[in-house]
């Protein structure tokens, strides 16, 4: 048996209809660039997520930049951010000319620990960037407290984190629309994700949106009309017409989603080395990444690969030992948390047409891994 990491076929092949409708309208249509879908799907997303303002650019990365020029992350300011997630979550601050300052993560969530990210604001600090990581969101409660307190700026990067929620005050809200800006990506393997390239920028603050709109056209207030040095990064019109599709089944694929992780849970929950996924209250979890924390991770992974089952590892290497980022001075041991759990994390197989005999031939392949 193949089981893939991740297959975007499935899914196509189920409404292979609507999409193929939804593509041909637009070719059709001509209106390639900011067409109709893109409202469309932002008005969407707006409902979904109860964000007051969404928009859409070319991706989660340009989100994360267009997010931090805007917010002021820029001439040396300060942001924290944990060293345990993707990339981009600290490229944009130093791509703009802001400080990367990394904090820890905890143990169990993955996401910022916030005890230490507080611990690292000083006079210089401008904002914090929590990222929403695998299944839940970060301590958002705790983060705008926190940036309250001392007059910062938050960026939730929920990138990975579309669904999520957690209870912040006396409400559930969306990952995302706990910050000033929250952004989404929509790379395909996301949990909404397009077939190709997408991203969002959400916020309630009519202010920055005004803003972030006219970024993503050059700046532009008016067409030819600059108030901004900005950025040609727009939410392509294809895209957003397969996504209003994808947005159209989500409550089905988170749903599919935790049927496979509770199959896995069932399936693993005795085995020694194997560490399962925490969900701490009161989060409502989305299972995006379904990563384990296992000993003899690269044998594990080696014989996974062997069986035929499709694995990754999210993420080999923390942001401070990347080489890019030698200059801030870092070191190993510094940030342990996320060191240890670099070299512990495997994600196994997550997608929504994934089927109960996939699920079970992977756990039975990592029992017999592990002898039982
Ligand atoms: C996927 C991801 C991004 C980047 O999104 P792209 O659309 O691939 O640019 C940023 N941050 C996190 C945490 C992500 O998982």
């Amino acid at each position: 048996m193949n089981v893939p990491f991740y297959d975007a076929t499935r899914e196509y092949k189920l409404y292979k209809n609507e999409f193929d409708t939804a593509i041909s309208d637009v070719i059709c249509s001509g209106g390639f660039i900011l067409g109709k879908q893109v409202q469309e799907f932002e008005e969407a997303i707006q409902n979904y997520t109860r964000a007051k303002y969404a928009v859409g650019v070319a991706n989660g990365s340009d989100a994360l930049v267009i997010a931090s020029d805007i917010l002021g992350f820029k001439d040396g300011a300060e942001v924290v951010t944990p060293v345990f997630t993707f990339f981009a979550s600290a490229s944009c601050i130093a791509r703009v000319g802001g400080k990367p300052v990394f904090c820890d993560v905890d143990e169990d969530t993955f996401c910022m620990d916030m005890a230490d990210a507080e611990n690292r604001i000083t006079k210089h600090t401008k904002g914090i960037l929590p990222v929403d990581l695998f299944l839940q969101t970060a301590d958002m409660e705790r983060c705008t407290e926190i940036a309250r307190r001392h007059g910062l700026s938050v960026l939730e990067d929920a990138a990975e984190a579309f669904g999520m929620q957690t209870l912040c005050g006396v409400s559930l809200k969306h990952a995302g629309t706990m910050a000033d800006f929250g952004v989404f990506s929509f790379f395909p393997t996301k949990t909404l994700g397009g077939y190709g390239d997408g991203g969002m920028i959400i916020t309630d603050n009519e202010e920055l949106y005004k803003k972030a709109k006219s970024y993503r056209v050059h700046g532009a207030v008016k067409k030819y009309h600059h108030d901004y040095i900005g950025y040609n990064s727009r939410l392509d019109t294809l895209q957003a017409a397969i996504l209003n599709i994808k947005l159209s089944h989500i409550d089905n694929v988170i749903y599919q989603r935790a049927k496979h992780a509770a199959q896995y849970r069932e399936l693993l929950q005795d085995v020694p080395g194997i560490k399962l996924p925490v969900i701490k209250k009161p989060n409502k979890e989305v299972n995006y990444v379904f990563c384990l924390q296992v000993e003899r991770r690269d044998g594990l992974d080696s014989h996974l690969k062997e069986k035929g089952i499709g694995t990754s590892i999210y993420y080999p290497v923390p942001l401070h030992l990347q080489k890019c980022f030698e200059y801030l001075g870092h070191k190993k041991g510094d940030f342990p948390v996320a060191e240890r759990l670099c070299e512990h994390v495997l994600a196994l197989p997550m997608f929504p047409e994934l089927t109960e005999d996939e699920v079970s031939y992977v756990c039975e392949s990592i029992r017999r891994f592990y002898g039982c």
